[in-house]
Formats: C-alpha cells, sequence, structure tokens
C-alpha cells in the first residue's frame, strides 16, 4: 500500500543520534552533518532543543543561516509541565521563540508511565498534550507529536494509547509519530498497530514512526509501518543512537525507494547515500561498519571464485541491487584461493588498462601466493594489493624513501612507559629528518613519519588511522612469532587497508603503516593508473596541492568524485 500523503524523511542524527555512547560532535560538524543530511533529500532535520545550553544556542544560530535546500528544520521538546498552562511553560516559550518552522513535542502515551513517571493522572496528561499541541499552533508551527513508548502503551492500553494520538490530532499536529522508545516491537505488532492507529485516525493526521534497534527490528518496523499507511519516518544516519541505536535511515532509504517504489529521495540523492553514511561516520569519529547494508565497504564483496566468475556476467546473481545506485561499488576479495579470472577482474575493477591482461593477473597471482606463504593477507588489504599491481605495472608506489628508524621505549621507576621515534627518510633527494613522541612505539613512529614527510604531502593530515590490529600467525612459538598487522585508514570519503608482517611486530607495523600512507597519497595526488610504457618507477610525481587547513573544501570533495568514479 503506498501512503495518501507524500512520505516524510525525519533525520534525527542531530538529537538521538547523539545519545549513542561516546558520541560528541562540535557546533560546526552538527552543521556540516546537517548539509550533508539536507543534501541527501532528507525532509526534516531535528535539531535538538535550543535552549539547554549555549553550544545548543549557538548551532541553532549558525543553522539559521545555513542553507540546507528544500529541508526544513525541527526544534525538539516536551509537553508542558504538570500543574503548568502552556502559555507560561518556559520550556515550550523556548519552541515557540525557536525560528524553526517545525516544533516536536514528545508526551507520555502509556499509562504506566503517565502514573508512575510522570505522576499525574490520566485526564491530565490528555491535557497536557493537547494544550501545548494547541499552543504551539497558534504561535504559528507546524507540530508533529512524538508518542513515546507507544507500542508499549498500544499493548498495554489501546484505547487510551489511541486517545493520547487524538489529543494531538484535535489540537492541530500535522503528524503522530508512533515511538518503539524501549525498542522492543517485532514487526507484526507494528504493522497492526499502524494500520489500526490510521484508521482510527481517519486521515485527521498523518502518522509516523521512530523505531528503536533493540530487538533488531528498526528498520523493518519502519518500514512495515510505512507498508500499513504511515507516511513519515524517522531514523538517523547510520543507525546512531543510544543502546542498540535508531532505525538506519542509509538501509531505509533504498529500501523505500528502489524496493517498495516510493519515491522520497531523487536518483541522484540516493547515488550520494554511501558517502554521506562515511562522512558522517567520520565527523561522528566512529569507525564506518564495513559489512553495514548498502553503505558498508563489503557490502557487495565477492570472495568465492564463483560468485565472481557469476557476477562478471550478470550482476544481478549475487548483489541485491546495483552497488551504483547507493554509491557504493562491487569489490572482489582476494586470497590465494583466487584465480587469474579473479585477479584479472580486480585489475579491471580498479580501472588499471591492461593490456597483456592474463600475463599481467599470472604475474601478480605469483606475486600473491609468494607473499601469502609468508603470512600476507589480502582480502582487507586492499591498498597493499593495489600497490602490489601497481609496482608490477611500473607504476609509481614509493613516495618516500627509508634511510632509518629508531625507536626508544623507556619504562620509568614511577611505572610510566614512554615511546620515542626517530624516523630519517628521503623526498626527491631532499633528508628528512623527524623524532616524536607516542603512547607506544607504533603511534610515536607514525607521528614522527608524518612529521617528517608534511612538508611536502600536506595532504597527509586527510589521511587517518582508523583501526590497527596484530595477529600472531605461528602460535607456538611463543614471543619469537611471526606477526601481521592490519590497518585501515579513511580520508573520511573512503576507507582502506593495509597489511604487514614480520617476527618484528614494528616492522610490520612499519609496512602496514607505509603502505597505508603511500595508499592515501597517491589517491589525494591522483597519480594515474596507465602504465607509462613499461617505464619501471618513473622518478617525477605531481607536485602536492598547496598546504590547507586539512579540512576538505569543495574542489578537493570534488575532484576526490571524480576520482572515485573511475574506480
Ligand atoms: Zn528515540
Amino acid at each position: 500500500m503506498t501512503p495518501a500523503r507524500p512520505l516524510i524523511l525525519y533525520d534525527t542524527t542531530l538529537r538521538d543520534g547523539m545519545q549513542r555512547e561516546g558520541m560528541s560532535v562540535s557546533v560546526d560538524e552538527k552543521l556540516r552533518i546537517a548539509v550533508r543530511v539536507a543534501d541527501l533529500g532528507v525532509k526534516v532535520i531535528e535539531g535538538g532543543f535550543p535552549g539547554s545550553n549555549p553550544k545548543d544556542e549557538e548551532f541553532f544560530r549558525k543553522l539559521q543561516r545555513q542553507a540546507l535546500g528544500d529541508a526544513e528544520v525541527a526544534v525538539f521538546g516536551m509537553t508542558r509541565g504538570r500543574g503548568a498552562t502552556a502559555d507560561n511553560d518556559r520550556q515550550l516559550r523556548v519552541l515557540a521563540d525557536c525560528w524553526a518552522p517545525i516544533a516536536t513535542v514528545v508526551g507520555k502515551t502509556w499509562d504506566l508511565h503517565v502514573q508512575k513517571v510522570l505522576r499525574v493522572d490520566r485526564d491530565e496528561n490528555l491535557r497536557m498534550i493537547a494544550e501545548s499541541v494547541g499552543f504551539l499552533r497558534r504561535q504559528g508551527k507546524r507540530v508533529f507529536y512524538d508518542a513515546e513508548h507507544f507500542f508499549d502503551a498500544y499493548a498495554a492500553h489501546p484505547e487510551y494509547a489511541l486517545a493520547c494520538l487524538r489529543a494531538a490530532a484535535e489540537a492541530g499536529a500535522e503528524s503522530v509519530c508512533l515511538c518503539d522508545t524501549n525498542g522492543a516491537a517485532l514487526p507484526m505488532m507494528v504493522a497492526e498497530a499502524v494500520e489500526h492507529v490510521v484508521s482510527a485516525l481517519g486521515g485527521a493526521c498523518g502518522v509516523g514512526i521512530h523505531a528503536h534497534n533493540d530487538a533488531g527490528c528498526a528498520v523493518a518496523n519502519s518500514l512495515v509501518a510505512v507498508a500499513h499507511g504511515a507516511h513519515l519516518v524517522q531514523g538517523t544516519i547510520n543507525g546512531y543512537g543510544e543502546r542498540c541505536g535508531n532505525a538506519d535511515l542509509c538501509s531505509i532509504i533504498p529500501a523505500l525507494k528502489l524496493k517498495m517504489g516510493i519515491d522520497c529521495v531523487s536518483g541522484a540523492d540516493l547515488a550520494k547515500l554511501t558517502d554521506t553514511a562515511h562522512f558522517v561516520a567520520e565527523l561522528c569519529n566512529v569507525a564506518p561498519d564495513p559489512h553495514q547494508p548498502y553503505v558498508g565497504h563489503n557490502a557487495f564483496a565477492h570472495k568465492g571464485g564463483m560468485h565472481i566468475a557469476a557476477v562478471e556476467r550478470d550482476p544481478a546473481t549475487f548483489e541485491h541491487i546495483a552497488p551504483a545506485l547507493v554509491g557504493n561499488s562491487p569489490r572482489v576479495l582476494l586470497s590465494e584461493l583466487s584465480g587469474r579470472a579473479t585477479i584479472a577482474q580486480r585489475v579491471r575493477r580498479l580501472g588499471y588498462p591492461v593490456s597483456e591482461e592474463k600475463e599481467l593477473a599470472d604475474r601478480l597471482l605469483k606475486r600473491i601466493k609468494e607473499k601469502e606463504h609468508i603470512g600476507y593477507h589480502y582480502e582487507a588489504a586492499d591498498a597493499s594489493f593495489e600497490l602490489l599491481l601497481r609496482a608490477e605495472l611500473g607504476l609509481k608506489v614509493e613516495l618516500f624513501h627509508l634511510e632509518t628508524f629508531r625507536i626508544i621505549v623507556e619504562k620509568r621507576e614511577d611505572g610510566e612507559t614512554t615511546s620515542e621515534a626517530t624516523v630519517k627518510v628521503h623526498v626527491d633527494g631532499e633528508r628528512y629528518l623527524e623524532t616524536a613522541e607516542g603512547n607506544g612505539p607504533v603511534n610515536a613512529l607514525d607521528k614522527a613519519l608524518r612529521m617528517a614527510i608534511e612538508r611536502r604531502f600536506p595532504e597527509v593530515h586527510d589521511i587517518r588511522l582508523i583501526n590497527y590490529s596484530v595477529r600472531i600467525l605461528d602460535e607456538d612459538r611463543g614471543t619469537a612469532a611471526t606477526t601481521r598487522v592490519l590497518i585501515d585508514s579513511s580520508d573520511g570519503h573512503d576507507t582502506w587497508g593495509s597489511v604487514g608482517v614480520g617476527e618484528n611486530v614494528v616492522e610490520a607495523s612499519w609496512q602496514a603503516l607505509v603502505d597505508s600512507i603511500s595508499y592515501g597519497l597517491l589517491r589525494r595526488l591522483g597519480e594515474e593508473r596507465v602504465p607509462a610504457g613499461g617505464e619501471p618507477d618513473r622518478e617525477q610525481h605531481s607536485e602536492p596541492e598547496p598546504a590547507s587547513d586539512g579540512s576538505m573544501d569543495d574542489d578537493q570533495e570534488a575532484g576526490r568524485d571524480d576520482y572515485r568514479e573511475t574506480r
């Protein structure tokens, strides 16, 4: 069933999403998130409550001046306090005075909460809802009513839960949003309740859904609600939210658009989904989940040789949608089990035009087998693989050359341990020497290397190490064992993995670090992929852009989009 009203996507990343543990973003980061979410075609952006602290006030002040396209901003607050009047409720006054055109008010719906938490009688709660909505309407706001704990309320006393919704609808709410605050609902319950509410309200106002993921059903519940007549869907980018998170808009949007035929965003906007998801993750300082549906790095990764051959003939065989529709791309995972065809396909997908494909694939396969024999592993190390390929093609791989590094680890009497690394590298004949301290040897090495090359490659500031893991390969040798280090890095746009192997964990880490940074820099510098007539490792490379403040400006971002399209 298609909803009679146009579907409204409502983003609450900046309010409910911020409840996720460890989340802390600055005012400017919040603004950048709002801009990107609006650019995705989301129609309502909830900014939070403007009056609780100076940071929120500043955010709303800046947000007012920010162009957000077609998106509108909602302020969020609660129904009036008990025993007060709506007109003299301080908090409702803040909502009324805010410039945002939409006010979302949350109120109690579950009589257990009405009596135990709010400690008012059922009728007073209905008056609190009606008077709050009515007051904000008179102040010229469009009002959305969030019915807290709706599904628990509906299971306990459906008539009272409906009475709360009616109180909001009759007072002029544009939508009542059914909130699964505890995240416990299952799709069957949501389907039944939404259908009942839609028919009981008889079109007097719209019905929305706000799902949490405690039962693992937030996305399913949101889609089921729409299928049964809801016209507003609240969610967050990447499903951020407290406990198990909120409904993930990154899954909801493509499902609505591509699978349910609901035109909630344009095709061009949908293609920004993966970038938006990674951008928000980056600003929130959360490592992107590689297994996230639609937008994850592995969402369209193929491993088995048969899968890969089938996808090559017809992607529909193993891909549920064309990855490009959501701005993602397919990946081919490599291992020593891979055949020549797999490697040839991976090379083509990376955009390297190769004339002697078979021969190259054979050479690469041989190299990979040799490397895997001594412990390397390329499935999660796409950057190291691409560097291996570049070397095989005679393309530039080395941007800087190591003379030496030295690490001192000092354990002091007071129990503190410090690490200091000195790195000497050469870039185009110039020698650079830097020393840095870190909380561990690898951290110190990473810092010293970045300092040593930053004058020549200021882009190194845009590359961030997001994950570092060490695995012991031959466990029976104890502390003498060979170690494999995997590093994931990101430039706020894409993530990549690199690998290093050695009996010394610092040496293994150095290899992975160098691959990770070299690969990131080569991407940023736009090193082209066509082999230069078989010439080995050309000496010249494009000059780095002048130093920036480390943030991405529009031109840089546009440039990276171009780069991405060649992949
Ligand atoms: Zn919530």
